[in-house]
């Protein structure tokens, strides 16, 4: 259950409010049986995309191993839901999360998932997602490299507007060796599987 955090039980009252009053704009009478509790089920829905939004990331990656490392450690594909801040509709898809450790040091397998799903949870662009992740992940645990590709379908895209069903947005952060090295970066794409 989304424990409420900015918002009172005024600003719950006003959104069912504008809730009815948008029902009314879609033609629809907000009192019929089944639209009545429409309203609390769309903001308890929407605000369930918040709800992972409270951890604390240097805490999360705050546990590290010194495995001697030096080469590659790639989690993905991922799965991850957001929710596009222009439209308020969902997009989801998957991330590939990568860094090269420094001083061999890691952090447990869970930890990039939980990072991605942080900095999904809440209105998002994808870009910006794609940034805040991969940004992370370099000041907290200063590697080599680091490099994010997160690949979506935005229903904003493809169930209205321009309706593209099938279209997928890619985007990728790569910092360090994967922006700088050639080599490094062909390496993580061709393990990803995307080169
Ligand atoms: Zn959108």
């Amino acid at each position: 259950m989304h424990t409420p955090t900015l918002w009172d039980d005024t600003d719950r009252r006003n959104a069912v409010s504008g809730l009815r009053s948008l029902l009314r704009l879609m033609g629809t009478d907000p009192d019929s049986p089944g639209l009545v509790e429409t309203p609390g089920r769309v903001i308890d829905a929407l605000c369930e995309y918040a709800d992972g939004g409270d951890t604390d990331v240097a805490d999360l990656l705050k546990v590290q191993f010194d495995l001697g490392v030096d080469e590659i450690v790639h989690v993905g594909p991922v799965e991850f839901t957001s929710v596009c801040e222009h439209h308020l509709l969902p997009f989801h898809g998957v991330g590939h999360l990568a860094y090269i450790p420094a001083q061999g040091r890691v952090v447990g397998l869970s930890k990039l998932p939980r990072l991605l799903d942080h900095y999904a949870a809440r209105p998002q662009m994808q870009e910006r997602l794609t940034m805040q992740v991969a940004d992370a992940i370099c000041e907290h645990l200063a590697p080599v490299a680091v490099g994010v590709i997160l690949r979506a379908q935005h229903t904003c895209l493809t169930l209205r507007g321009a309706r593209k069903r099938d279209a997928e947005m890619t985007t990728s952060a790569m910092r360090g060796a994967f922006r700088d090295k050639p080599e490094a970066r062909a390496e993580l794409l061709a393990l990803i599987g995307v080169a």
